[in-house]
């Protein structure tokens, strides 16, 4: 069962003031469960968890995390200016890009921010780029295949396709790159490497870790190069649907300590600080698209029609993404109608939920589509001239902040040339 983090109350106060479409996000949530994360790595000293902007790229939101100690995974000329411009700098950034620009490569040396090489040719592609390769650095690595964890926990098997994906180095190539880093003048590394995401088990992180430890003691012996980090990346996942477990991160953490233990340590590695860039986890929960429903279409089906649309959240329509949705006030009551759920674009997969089971829905009510904390309003675009929603902060003390501003057409038309 999931429960909405706004009262029907509190909803109506809100909605008074802030006409719907709208995401509102969770500052208690967002906030204990950082405070959950660092204690569950707390036994390494230099951990340290850099939230992937582009889940939720918002001043407000960047700020309360990094009063939780968490820094910025920027991956773009903007992503670097807005991390910049919310005062978390230096090796407060991680930059991890791909494809990047010479540009990026600039400001985010300008910045004095960690730069993540996705690739052998940007070695020499930053030296180009900044006239020297920076002393700290980092590469990511992709060791290709398929990557399995052998469990599956209620019927979810993390399996994702690494030989697929367009990031990171080959074994080969990593080796490469640190010897010619080296030899460039660089002196502390770092490696990444990003394996699944939305992962729904503890063994993940856990896994990854002892991979990317192996590979450190390994490079450490074959290059020589003094390895002072290793970025685990995102992809610890959350529950989407109410039947799922959510994720231990205690017992995240206390897996890859075991992995720290029996493969760093040995190695003479027992210096080595980890780093994470979750997204996902870090807000995703802790997030709603509040939506009114304003049509109701009995045809072959019946159709719920409400005045947000993909272009406010675009999981369903883009990967077919289960998100719940509760109906305002109606809680209790019982599932006993079957919609679809749609929004206004002329795209028949403008959908936030088809053949779902809900209370009887009235117009006028108001539905909480939950879990768009991450990869929610950040995905939004402007087709069919669809405006992006306001974005409020539901804060500690039960009052609520407006942390972005709705779109107006005059934001839309300030590119066009009439
Ligand atoms: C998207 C991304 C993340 C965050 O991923 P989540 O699944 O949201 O945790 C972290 N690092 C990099 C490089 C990414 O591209």
């Amino acid at each position: 069962m999931k429960t909405p983090f706004v009262t029907p109350a509190q909803l109506d106060a809100i909605t008074a003031q802030y006409p719907t479409p709208f995401h509102i996000y969770d500052e208690r949530g967002i906030r204990e469960n950082a405070r959950r994360l660092r204690e569950a790595f707390a036994w390494n000293p230099g951990y340290r968890e850099y939230f992937a902007v582009k889940a939720t790229p918002t001043p407000a939101i960047l700020k309360l995390l990094h009063e939780e100690g968490c820094g910025c995974d920027c991956s773009s000329l903007t992503e670097l200016m807005m991390a910049e411009r919310c005062g978390i700098t230096g090796e407060e950034i991680m930059f991890s890009s791909n494809d990047t620009p010479a540009e990026e490569f600039r400001l985010a040396d300008r910045l004095g921010a960690i730069i993540n090489l996705d690739d052998l040719t940007l070695v020499d592609c930053l030296e180009a780029a900044v006239g020297r390769v920076p002393e700290k650095v980092c590469c990511r690595y992709n060791p290709g295949g398929v990557f399995t964890l052998g469990e599956s926990r209620e019927g979810f098997q993390v399996m994702d396709n690494p030989g697929e994906a367009k990031y990171g180095m080959t074994r080969a190539q990593i080796a490469e790159a640190f010897t010619r880093l080296a030899a460039m003048g660089a002196k502390e590394f770092g490696i990444h490497a990003f394996l699944a995401s939305n992962t729904l088990s503890n063994d993940y992180y856990p896994a990854l870790a002892r991979i990317l430890f192996q590979l450190a003691a390994d490079l450490k012996a074959e290059t020589g190069v003094h390895i002072t980090f290793i970025n685990l990346s995102g992809g610890v996942g959350i529950p989407y649907r109410p039947e799922q477990p959510a994720n231990d991160i205690s017992a995240i953490g206390a897996g890859v300590r075991r992995a720290y233990e029996e493969v760093l340590v040995p190695a003479g590695m027992g210096d080595v600080a980890l780093y994470t860039e979750l997204g996902r986890f870090m807000t995703g929960p802790y997030g709603h698209l509040v939506t009114r429903a304003i049509h109701e279409k009995h045809i072959y089906k019946e159709y719920i029609g409400v005045d947000a649309c993909a272009a406010n959240l675009m999981r369903p329509a883009m990967y077919g993404s289960y998100h719940h949705i509760t109906v305002s006030g109606k809680e209790d009551w019982p599932c006993d109608h079957k919609y679809d759920v749609a929004g206004s674009l002329c795209e028949n997969n403008d959908k936030f939920a088809v053949d779902r089971m809900l209370p009887k829905i009235d117009m006028g009510d108001l539905l909480v589509i939950h879990d768009t904390g991450a990869h929610g309003f950040s995905m939004g675009y402007n087709y069919n001239g669809k405006l992006r929603s306001a974005e409020l902060l539901l804060k500690e003390d039960g009052s609520v902040e407006l942390i972005r501003r709705a779109e107006t057409p005059e934001d839309y038309f300030r590119t066009l040339v009439w």
